[in-house]
């Protein structure tokens, strides 16, 4: 009786509020505002609930209902509301115990600061970022940290400020769009082509030197000539990346649903894939369970007055190269299309639980797509797939057509 009692009393004492959040309408990636109740809250008058607190900044206090800035209060709750879907999608649907060991997870809002894993936020003033979102794991100060600047913290989910930015002014370290990619791959050998041929010729001249037709001078023009081609083509199509781009990039990660789901992801593979690390394979594999929960052609599409972002497309046919593995590309669909292969062969549901599977075959340090991720699914598929044997074949052909 007495537990029936403290049952109830815990049951009791958590609260579910309305809240106007931004959802992707059914069938389509277009999005709406919706009226939503946001349940397990665990405070009347602010986004503290029992397994989620948002927070605004490096604040330890959560963000009241009724703070001024409406716009915040908007975000609050759609985070809330999306990391609550997400727990429950990884819970429900891939049958996941990780959301049960996970604690109340801290999520900040706004917070421009850089993560220093010695001293939880950098100096407010230290490269503010902005239009992006990371989990962090969990950590304390070292000793030697004066008295009063000692913190403790757990995994912590933190959302960026959105910032507006003239994309012709965008740095060329972004990735390369589709033209850069061909190029730069064809620099080295290029280079290499133009360089030996440099030192035949050299050679030539001094055994042969009656022989050799044309001057060395010509042949270091030729030389420098190649170089400074290539050269330019690469700089050339970068300035083309504005075609690849709107106008105006901004991001607001707080209000793309799929990016909460990637973060929440990123906090349920963390067991094996740690979050401090951003891989092509890591942030593909993120990228698979938001698109798995979204369930919709594309993930991440543009949010009117919210997100310019380019989608990811999880059919995207884009063969391997060995560019794929450049951590540079981290942020392009490949690996995500590459996930999506297994879906395609094996179905969502043994897929789903196959792809998590794989994690454990995984590490932060072992994280190549050709080798190790191909490598963990083969053999994940020895434990989940119904006929493994022939089902690996299935895949194995799958991975060949995508030019592995
Ligand atoms: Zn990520």
């Amino acid at each position: 009786m007495k537990l029936i009692l403290l049952t109830f009393f815990i049951m009791s004492s958590l609260h579910a509020e309305t809240f106007r959040v931004l959802v992707r309408q059914d069938h389509s990636t277009k999005t709406a505002y919706r009226e939503v109740e946001l349940t397990d809250l665990e405070s009347s008058s602010s986004f503290d609930g029992k397994y989620f607190q948002i927070v605004k900044g490096r604040s330890r206090e959560p963000i009241s209902f009724h703070d001024e800035d409406r716009d915040l209060v908007l975000k609050a709750a759609n985070t809330y509301y999306h990391l609550t879907l997400a727990r429950e999608f990884w819970l429900n649907k891939i049958q996941s115990e990780r959301p049960h060991q996970i604690p109340k997870l801290i999520i900040r809002l706004n917070i421009s600061n850089l993560f220093d894993d010695q001293g939880h936020f950098a100096h407010d003033n230290r490269d503010p970022q902005f239009n992006n979102a990371l989990s962090i794991p969990a950590g304390r100060t070292p000793e030697w940290v004066p008295p009063g600047r000692e913190d403790v913290w757990g995994p912590e989910i933190w959302f960026r400020p959105k910032k507006v930015i003239d994309t012709r002014t965008f740095p060329n370290d972004l990735g390369p769009n589709p033209a850069t990619q061909v190029l730069t791959a064809m620099e080295h050998p290029l280079i290499n082509y133009a360089q030996n041929q440099l030192q035949v010729s050299l050679i030539e001249r001094m055994v042969y030197p009656s022989y050799s037709n044309g001057s060395y001078q010509s042949d270091l023009i030729r030389f420098a000539g190649t170089i400074a081609l290539t050269r330019f083509l690469i700089s050339a199509s970068k300035r083309m990346d504005p075609l690849f781009m709107e106008k105006w990039f901004y991001l607001n990660t707080a209000m793309v649903p799929e990016v909460v789901y990637h973060e929440y992801a990123h906090i349920v593979l963390s067991d094996r894939l740690k979050m401090s690390h951003s891989t092509p394979v890591i942030e593909g594999m993120a990228d698979y369970f938001a698109a798995a929960h979204a369930n919709k052609r594309k993930v991440y599409a543009k949010v009117p007055g919210r997100s310019t972002s380019n989608p990811k497309d999880p059919y995207n046919k884009k063969p391997y190269s060995h560019w794929s593995e450049s951590n540079r590309t981290a942020s392009s669909d490949f690996v995500l299309a590459v996930l999506w292969d297994v879906r395609d062969v094996l179905g969502e549901e043994t897929a789903n639980k196959l792809v998590y599977h794989a994690r454990k075959y995984l590490s932060t340090d072992s994280s190549t797509i050709s080798d190790h991720l191909l490598r963990s699914i083969l053999r994940s598929c020895e434990d989940i797939c119904p006929a493994p044997r022939l089902d690996k074949l299935r895949l194995y052909e799958k991975f060949a057509a995508r030019g592995f």
